[in-house]
């Protein structure tokens, strides 16, 4: 009798040598393989007639085989057929389609799926390039006549291959799997007494459940007052919906069974993300106090008047800090909204408390440039609380070792106020006196792990801990990926910014924006020129998050044909040759750009000499700067005021925003030139016409997100956030919030309509959810 537990060898068709391969994509029982749900449908019980379609729809389409021939081009092989309806006709094409020779015979029925494309022939009117295809059984005997109504005559599920591009992948397609979870439901079903969703039913209408206990993860009170079907009935629904599922629900995942399985697991993140707030709230920290004192020593050092912006948020923070327990806040504004003036201001609350501060930067510049605008902030300051000055401290891994062990010293004995430092500063070495505030700027280039261990550094009490980032994350979503985080904002810029003037061009108009860049230096400005990549044509650069297009609707099925598609693209696209920070600076400034004074910033060169370029284009001794992402974060020179990006189709969309806000720092009017080189591919074009449209960071994030989705956005791929099994947290957002009430209300406590039993069970799930899944280890 199968569980979800049974180990997934044990299922008819699997056995011993599949199971192999399906434990390397992380399925090992029958539940992992129940989870691996369709990624789309095709309605075979509806099918859509060819006269009624358009050029440049994606499209599902049953038609008959008429003919097939391999064509030798001249350079490769191609596979034409022909698939008729009536008098309709579309022509398929396959590159290097010789393996396709002798899978078509004349008469088949064949489902098709791809792109349609206007047809110039006059054979049809309309042509697919490598669409994917099933051959539908017509006179099949026995239990394939049986298994047939898998693929015809129903809405059928499509499936990602659990077979990867290996040979096996073919097999582990659609099919086979159709098949497999056909069998599973089956034999599920008989050994519980009929099919789940009649069980469903009548369990709605009041019949007690039968024995589906430990299939069911979701408490039933609460299933019933969100109407969410039962878990078993849901995923059965999932994978073979009834006739008469809506397709734009299957599509958009909103049927009850999409709904559930959703449901069910951003339930169980939230819950864990619950708990663990709990948790942080019940541990003890610094309860700083904000005297006449501590506020005159903020007034002291404030160079400008602050934003209403951010004095609320300062006011948030620091409500935070004079309580007990410690402060867990993410500090989320757009680039250039102020947000280390802000930091500087809860550092000196956490100073004049008698405790020392700690700021950590991702790179090294950015480290070096708060620790020089921070010595510059405090230099004539006194501390009300000392009457001394304040000691500001630098760590960075590139200090020769003697500086770093003077540095080691000064804050192990406490004399430094506040550390400034890279991730040098939560290596173990570095012990704190005090450490009462812990600053994290730039988030999202740290590992929530990292996050942790700094957090974890004092045993005695935990330091309050600020997050800041300038990914503009919706709120929900901020909630989620920083689940154990308050969230504060800081919405409004400061005065006098005017807009960045963005325009995109091609390098044939490099000219032209030269001449532009000169004209802005002859003006007093400074401006920067950004290469995706340090030399050559590779992607040496581990800072740069390329953009890997790919485009929309190209899951294959594992018939072979992604790796044909992947070299025949290849080889209609060459490589193009990409410009890069070295080779360019020496090109521009012997040629183009002679006489400007042009300096070259990238990752590999060593700390000193990127401080001195740093210093010289700040101080205005540089009027050019050639550079790599390096400069993405924090750089701040008010007097650059152009910026040119390079092969700026190589960028991601975060990316590209963060370096614009290099410039538009002061009050002169700034420009941003994207200039593309080489292919631009659609989504490429999508955000190239965003950044243009645009500068309203939360815009931009919405389109990043939809493009690259959570995992890669968030760079939590290394960061250890869960990938989901269904739930998409753009697509799910309602879910999400219903999920997180829903979290909370559960872990409240006692409910008396949920039996202890059922409570049970589900912290037990949540315990091994957390572990297997999420892998966010409990700090
Ligand atoms: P980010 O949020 O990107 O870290 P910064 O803190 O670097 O932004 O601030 C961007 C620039 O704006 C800096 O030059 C800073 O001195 C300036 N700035 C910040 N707040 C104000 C303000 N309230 N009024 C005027 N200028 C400000
Ligand atoms: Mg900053």
């Amino acid at each position: 009798m199968l569980e979800l537990s049974t180990p997934v060898k044990f299922v008819r068709r699997v056995g011993e040598r599949i199971a192999v391969e399906l434990a390397k994509r992380g399925v090992d029982t029958v539940e992992d393989l129940l989870y691996h749900l369709p990624f789309r449908y095709e309605d075979r019980l509806n099918p859509v007639t060819i006269s009624a379609l358009q050029a440049g729809q994606m499209a599902s389409i049953i038609g008959e085989v008429r003919g097939s021939a391999l064509l030798r081009t001249r350079h490769m092989p191609l596979f034409e057929m022909t698939v008729g309806q009536g008098l309709d006709t579309v022509k398929c094409m396959w590159f290097r389609g010789t393996y396709l020779k002798d899978k078509f015979r004349a008469g088949q029925m064949v489902a098709l799926y791809g792109k349609l494309e206007a047809s110039r022939s006059s054979a049809g009117k309309f042509k697919m390039i490598q669409p994917q295809f099933e051959i539908l059984p017509t006179d099949a005997t026995g239990e394939d006549a049986e298994l047939a109504m898998l693929e015809i005559g129903r809405i059928v599920p499509v499936y990602e291959t659990l077979g990867g591009t290996t040979a096996w992948g073919a097999k582990l397609g659609s099919k086979w799997l159709r098949r497999v979870l056909w069998t599973v439901f089956d034999e599920l079903e008989s050994s519980r007494g009929g099919d789940p969703t009649h069980r469903e039913r009548a369990a709605m209408d009041g019949a007690p459940e039968i024995s589906d206990k430990e299939e069911e993860t979701l408490p039933q009170d609460m299933r019933r007052r969100l109407k969410l079907p039962s878990r078993l009935a849901a995923l059965k629904a999932v994978h073979f919906p009834e006739a008469g599922t809506p397709m734009v629900e299957l599509i958009a995942a909103t049927t009850p069974g999409h709904r559930r399985l959703i449901f069910e697991e951003l339930f169980y993140l939230e819950l864990g993300l619950e708990l663990k707030r709990r948790r942080m709230r019940e541990r003890a920290g610094t309860a700083f106090t904000t005297s006449e004192s501590v506020r005159a020593a903020i007034k002291q050092v404030l160079p400008f008047h602050p934003t209403a912006a951010q004095k609320r948020v300062l006011g948030e923070i620091v409500s935070d800090m004079k309580k007990p327990q410690p402060m867990r806040r993410l500090l989320q504004g757009d680039v250039g909204s102020g947000k280390t003036i802000v930091a500087m201001q809860a550092a000196l609350v956490a100073i004049e408390n008698g405790y020392q501060a700690a700021l950590m930067a991702p790179t090294e510049i950015l480290a070096t440039q708060h620790y020089l605008s921070a010595r510059k902030l405090l230099a004539d300051a006194i501390s009300p609380k000392t009457g001394r000055p304040y000691k500001v401290t630098l760590l960075t891994g590139s200090l020769d070792e003697a500086t770093k062990r003077l540095a080691r010293a000064t804050i192990y004995r406490g004399e430094t106020h506040l550390a400034i430092g890279t991730h040098a500063l939560i290596e173990d070495k570095v012990d704190f006196a005090n450490l009462g505030l812990v600053i994290v700027d730039e988030q999202h280039r740290f590992g929530v792990q990292q996050r942790f261990r700094l957090m974890k550094k004092d045993d005695a009490l935990d330091p309050d801990v600020l997050v800041m980032t300038a990914t503009p994350i919706p709120r929900t979503l901020a909630l989620t990926l920083y689940g154990d985080l308050d969230v504060s904002v800081i919405d409004e810029l400061p005065p006098g910014r005017t807009p960045i003037v963005t325009r995109r061009t091609t390098e044939e108009r490099a000219g032209d924006v030269w001449g532009f860049l000169k004209k802005q230096v002859a003006q007093g400005r400074q401006a920067y020129i950004v290469y995706p990549v340090i030399e050559g044509a590779k992607d040496d650069q581990p800072e740069l998050d390329f953009a890997h297009d790919e485009e929309a609707g190209n899951r294959d099925e594992g018939i072979g044909n992604r790796r044909a598609k992947a070299t025949a693209k290849a080889e209609l696209f060459p490589k193009a040759k990409l410009r890069s920070a070295t080779e360019m600076y020496e090109e521009l400034r012997r040629g183009t750009l002679a006489g400007l004074r042009i300096g070259l910033l990238h990752g590999r060169m060593n700390a000193d000499d990127k401080e001195v370029t740093m210093a010289r284009f700040k101080r205005g001794d540089l009027d050019v700067l050639i550079a790599t992402t390096v400069i993405e974060v924090g750089v701040d020179v008010p007097n650059a005021t152009a910026m040119v990006i390079e092969h700026a189709e190589r960028f991601g969309l975060a990316q590209m925003h963060q370096l614009r806000g290099r410039v538009g720092r002061g009050s002169a009017k700034s420009y941003c030139i994207l200039m593309t080189g080489g292919k631009v591919s659609e989504q490429a074009e999508a955000r190239l016409d965003a950044m243009v449209r645009t500068q309203d960071g939360f815009e931009l994030a919405e389109l990043d997100l939809q493009q690259r989705g959570p995992g890669e956005f968030f760079g939590t791929r290394q960061a250890g956030m869960p990938e989901f099994r269904v739930a998409n947290l753009i697509r799910d957002r309602a879910q999400l919030e219903l999920a997180k009430v829903e979290a909370a209300r559960f872990a409240k406590g006692p409910d008396p309509k949920v039996s202890r039993e059922e409570t049970d069970a589900v912290w037990a799930r949540l315990k091994q959810q957390w572990q297997r899944r999420y892998g966010l280890v409990e700090a």
